[in-house]
């Protein structure tokens, strides 16, 4: 069977007798029209390994086959393997499934293991309760992927892209936005997803940038944020005392007396720096 033939989500759903488990953080999107739209605005796919966390069903999963290149698909839930291993035979060579945590495991290997040295790019409809996580070990850590198109809570979404001085501004904000470009791609209502979860959700495209600051830097750029956004609304010589204080903010050109919100990321960058 092809891809083209194979049979609605809902009716594979409904024939493996599956139901999504909360616990796992399932909603899923089962109009193909808008997974399709997901593969398209993620970029060209077909040059590179797209690694997937939680395929579940694999409605996602089926666009980013249509667009092309090889796919790594990471699902928790073995429910779903005997669904995904009829994809991958729909698509011979091109989908590799691993059941597995994806917060345990180490993408770089995966993607070097189907094709050395690939550009990686990722494609999620992410479980919300570690999105973040696994948000933070994809820009911070080794695998240095091409790009990154997640579906988040709408909320997290505009913490991602939240601009200096405005209530969505804070550590998740300051930490992408060192790293990448962020922009909200797609919005979309709970009534996308079965089942529909509490909140609307949106997809950000992240694209880190050609350089990326040292993992030192990024170290203390994720110590320095904690404690600012910590207490955001004392003044930073109050809020970074056991980082330095007012000493740390004046060799960063920071005043002291400034509040974090009101920081951009480039003086976050300075105060992760000075702390050095
Ligand atoms: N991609 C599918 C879609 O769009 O219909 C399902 C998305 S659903 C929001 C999240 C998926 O992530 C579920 O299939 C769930 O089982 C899986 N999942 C949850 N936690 C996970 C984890 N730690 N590692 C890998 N997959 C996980």
């Amino acid at each position: 069977m092809s891809l083209e033939d194979l049979p609605p989500l809902r009716d594979v759903l409904a024939e493996h007798g599956i139901l999504a488990n909360k616990g796992f953080g399932q909603h899923f999107l089962l109009d193909l029209n808008i997974t399709r739209k997901i593969a398209r605005l993620a970029g060209p796919l077909d040059d590179c390994v797209t690694i997937e966390v939680g395929p579940g069903p694999g409605g996602l999963t089926r666009a980013l086959l249509e667009a092309g290149g090889r796919v790594i698909a990471v699902e928790k839930d073995p429910r779903f393997l005997p669904l995904l291993a009829d994809l991958a035979a729909a698509a011979p060579g091109r989908l590799t499934v691993i059941q597995a945590d994806a917060l345990k495991v180490d993408e770089r290997a995966l993607a070097d293991a189907v094709q050395p040295g690939a550009p990686v790019r990722i494609v999620a409809n992410l479980p919300y309760n570690v999105g973040t996580p696994l948000l933070i070990k994809w820009l911070t850590g080794p695998l240095r992927p091409e790009s990154l198109s997640l579906m988040f809570q709408k909320e997290v979404a505009q913490r991602i892209v939240a601009e200096v001085d405005t209530d969505a501004y804070g550590r998740l904000g300051v930490i992408s936005q060192a790293v990448a470009e962020t922009e909200i791609i797609m919005d979309l209502p709970a009534r996308a997803f079965t089942p529909p979860p509490k909140v609307a959700s949106a997809v950000v495209r992240l694209t880190p940038k050609t350089e990326r600051p040292s993992d030192t830097d990024l170290q203390s750029l994720e110590a320095i944020t904690r404690e600012a956004f910590g207490q955001r609304r004392k003044m930073l010589k109050s809020s970074l005392k056991l980082l330095g204080g007012e000493a740390l903010c004046e060799a960063a050109g920071i005043n002291p007396e400034a509040r974090a919100e009101t920081v951009d990321v480039a003086g976050f960058l300075r105060l992760a720096r000075a702390r050095l």
